[in-house]
């Protein structure tokens, strides 16, 4: 078995690039842009994850990298070859989408196999690649079943041993996880990662789904409306937000507006409705006077401390290992806490917030 993994490494090395970019991609449909000059550098053996609602152009791009979808501007560069004017087959990608696509009548080895036949590729030679490939994800028990045969993710498991086996130096995945259940996903988020690492190729990966870009991508690329919002490591992306909708869209479910009345770099003071002082910490440039902050419900802590405040439990959920309760507090919205210690409604309770994670972002109008 070692043989045959380290044989499909060899065949990712054969391929392999330093880097792939893209320089100013864009395209419209009628006029509209659904990718608006998409920059970006990926690494040989880097994992990316393209994170965004429905309608970002997250599909868009990753079909313009695959050669399904002509650019209207820009161009994509594997090295120094120009490679968006080459056809789908000549860029030699592979591709997993949402909905497996497999044939129904042929065994798990003959839908692993038929891209090497259409290459022309021996008998004897495609045996040995669709066992390596069968063999990384896991299925050679299962080679001679039919798609029907086999589980939600056994069979999205064949389409990613599909794509493997023609030992593609980019594997490109569109929301391969979605049509299987929570606990599944789950499962199939590390058992990507490890076929990952297996190939040593580079992979993007599209999904909506935040937890999901978070576990498995080194660098994710959050976009919004065609344009990239921001690009960094998870824990980046995460901790500091770089827009208020970024933070919506990591869980930043606070988000109020205050007066920014003091800042030294990136400490701030903030002022809330009816005198209520906090101090935060600057995401963007500010200036004084109207502001929003984002504070996640993890983040506030019962208690006393620094930047504290009072509120009235008003109502609270159990979720198992916590509960998670609205706030009747000094601020004209509901604050939602998520905190392991028991509370109920009617309670009088000290909230604080570390000033690091109080994150503060001009008010809306002004974003880009
Ligand atoms: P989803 O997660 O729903 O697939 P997405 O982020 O992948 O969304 P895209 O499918 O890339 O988004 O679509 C981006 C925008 O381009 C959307 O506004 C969509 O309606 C539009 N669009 C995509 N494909 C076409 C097409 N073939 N013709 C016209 N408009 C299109």
């Amino acid at each position: 078995m070692a043989d045959t993994h380290s044989a499909l490494v060899q065949g990712a090395g054969k391929n392999a690039f330093k880097q792939l970019r893209l320089d100013a991609v864009s395209r419209q449909f009628g006029g509209a842009n659904a990718l608006d000059k998409l920059s970006l550098t990926i690494e040989r053996g880097e994992f990316i994850a393209l994170l965004g609602p429905s309608g970002c152009g997250k599909s868009t791009a990753l079909n313009c990298m695959a050669g399904l979808l002509p650019l209207t501007g820009g161009s994509i560069w594997l090295d120094e070859q120009r490679i968006d004017t080459l056809p789908p087959e000549k860029r030699g990608f592979g591709m997993v989408f949402q909905n497996y696509a497999l044939f129904p009548h042929l065994s798990v080895s003959r839908n692993v196999g038929f891209g090497l036949k259409m290459r022309g590729v021996a008998a004897g030679e495609i045996d040995r690649r669709v066992a390596a490939a069968l063999d990384t994800v896991q299925l050679q028990a299962h080679a001679h079943k039919l798609p029907g045969q086999l589980s939600g993710g056994q069979q999205q498991r064949v389409a990613i041993a599909r794509a493997i086996v023609i030992e593609p130096p980019l594997i490109l995945m569109d929301e391969p996880l979605s049509n299987l259940d929570a606990k599944l996903r789950i499962e199939m988020r590390s058992e990507i990662r490890r076929i990952h690492r297996a190939q040593g190729c580079s992979t993007v990966y599209v999904t909506h789904d935040q937890d999901e870009a978070l576990a498995m991508a080194d660098r994710v690329v959050v976009m919004k409306l065609g344009v990239v919002q921001q690009v960094g490591t998870p824990q980046q992306v995460f901790a500091r937000p770089a827009t208020l909708d970024i933070a919506r869209f990591m869980g930043y479910r606070n988000v109020l507006p205050v007066r920014l009345v003091q800042s030294s770099g990136v400490g701030v003071t903030l002022e809330g409705p009816h005198g209520v002082r906090l101090e935060g910490s600057a995401m963007q440039p500010l200036t004084s006077g109207a502001a929003m902050v984002a504070i996640r419900p993890d983040e506030i802590v019962i208690g006393e401390g620094p930047n504290a405040f009072a509120g009235t439990v008003e109502t609270a959920e159990y979720g198992g290992r916590e509960w998670l309760l609205q706030v009747r507090t000094a601020f004209d919205d509901l604050l939602f806490v998520r905190t392991a210690q028991v509370a109920a409604p009617g309670d009088r309770i000290m909230l604080t917030a570390p000033a690091d994670r109080v994150l503060v972002y001009a008010p809306e109008r002004q974003e880009a």
